[in-house]
């Protein structure tokens, strides 16, 4: 069912544009195939789908432009995401609100615009798909409706990639989604010389509760698990699952000590807490966390791998503990709650 436009409620259009995680991203092809079919189908030199974020317009696919973003205050799309249909203009010269834009007097000489709103399905305009021009042009109703059609359709996409990018029982990034933004967060913090943490986790002797209780209780406690994890980590952290009961957790800004704090605080908490099961019955289970802090020398694979060896020694330890990975021989912590594995209560 698609709602009408929420026109007045600026912070829920802003969360529905953060629902999407396209901020940031790099190019992905439906959106550029989109963008190319309006460049050639409407002749125009400059096309993009455009987000509109608090303060900026941000562009997931742009021909014409060697930008990727600018304010938001001078776009022509901010206003067309205050209407429900799509915003045409012919002469940007003489336009009563646009002939003094600096992108209409400067560079790149913006003439003629028409942006068809990209409105999500509870009803918010996230920004929009426009074909920009440096004449003065008419834009047909077929035209335009063509922008229309190809503005569902890019809504669609988003809506796509969205669903794709998340595990359905526990909201978790799939392990694919959660691997391209890792790389890219691996990127971003050698860029700027900062520091960056990971822990992989595991449910201790988890086929046990399978085997005691059933697949849709140990699908309980593999949600709680990530409840755990979304509860303790920050916004900016990115939580994977990587198996059945195997998540891994990218800490941006975290040094060793710090990724080490939260992986003992997921590792306490969820030793404490009983996930119920329904019907009165209660289990309680661990964890082993292995940690490592990304070097200069690192790649996703050899961090990855760095924490998987601290893991694997934190099972062999005997579980219910986090190993981090050191550069010199592994530091073991031992378990504040004893004994690893599940106890059960009924
Ligand atoms: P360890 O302490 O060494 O980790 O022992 P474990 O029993 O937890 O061993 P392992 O990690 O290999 O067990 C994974 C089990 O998880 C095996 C598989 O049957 C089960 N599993 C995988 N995916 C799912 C799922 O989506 N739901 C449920 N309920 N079980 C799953
Ligand atoms: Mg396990
Ligand atoms: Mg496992």
């Amino acid at each position: 069912m698609i709602f009408d436009l929420k026109a007045d409620d600026e912070e829920g259009r802003i969360c529905a544009v953060e629902r999407y995680e396209v901020l940031e991203t790099g190019r992905e092809e439906p959106f550029e195939n989109i963008v190319a079919l309006v460049q050639q189908i409407l002749k125009v030199p400059i096309c993009a789908v455009s987000l509109i974020d608090r303060h900026r317009q941000w562009f997931k696919a742009c021909r014409g432009l060697d930008i990727c973003e600018t304010p938001r205050a001078i776009s022509f799309c901010t206003h067309t995401i205050r209407q429900a249909y799509p915003l045409i203009v012919n002469d940007a010269a003489s336009h009563p609100i646009f002939s003094q834009n600096p992108l209409v007097t400067g560079d790149p000489k913006i003439r003629s615009y028409a942006g068809v709103p990209l409105r999500t399905p509870d009803g918010y305009n996230v920004g929009t798909l426009c074909a920009i021009d440096t004449e003065p042009r008419d834009f047909p109703d077929s035209e335009v409706a063509i922008l229309k059609n190809l503005a569902t359709i890019v809504v669609d996409e988003l809506e796509l990639r969205q669903i794709a990018s998340r595990d359905g029982l526990t909201e978790a990034l799939t392990r694919r989604a959660w691997t391209a933004r890792a790389h890219a967060e691996i990127e971003r913090s050698k860029r700027y010389g900062r520091r960056l943490g990971l822990a992989i986790m595991d449910i201790d002797q988890f086929k046990a509760i399978n085997d005691t209780y059933g697949h849709l209780a140990g699908d309980r406690v593999i949600r709680h698990l990530a409840e755990v994890v979304q509860y303790i980590m920050r916004r900016s952290d990115l939580l994977g699952r990587f198996g059945g009961e195997e998540f891994v957790l990218m800490m941006p800004e975290a040094g060793r000590q710090e990724a080490l704090a939260v992986a003992e605080r997921v590792r306490t908490t969820f030793a404490d807490a009983a996930v119920n099961l329904g019907g009165g019955r209660t289990v309680t289970c661990t964890t082993s966390l292995g940690v490592s802090e990304m070097s200069d020398a690192d790649t996703l694979d050899t961090l990855l791998d760095r924490a998987d060896r601290a893991l694997y020694d934190a099972k062999e330890a005997g579980r219910n503990r986090t190993v981090v990975d050191e550069p010199r021989p592994p530091k073991r912590l031992e378990p504040a709650l004893g004994k690893a594995a599940m106890t059960v209560s009924e």
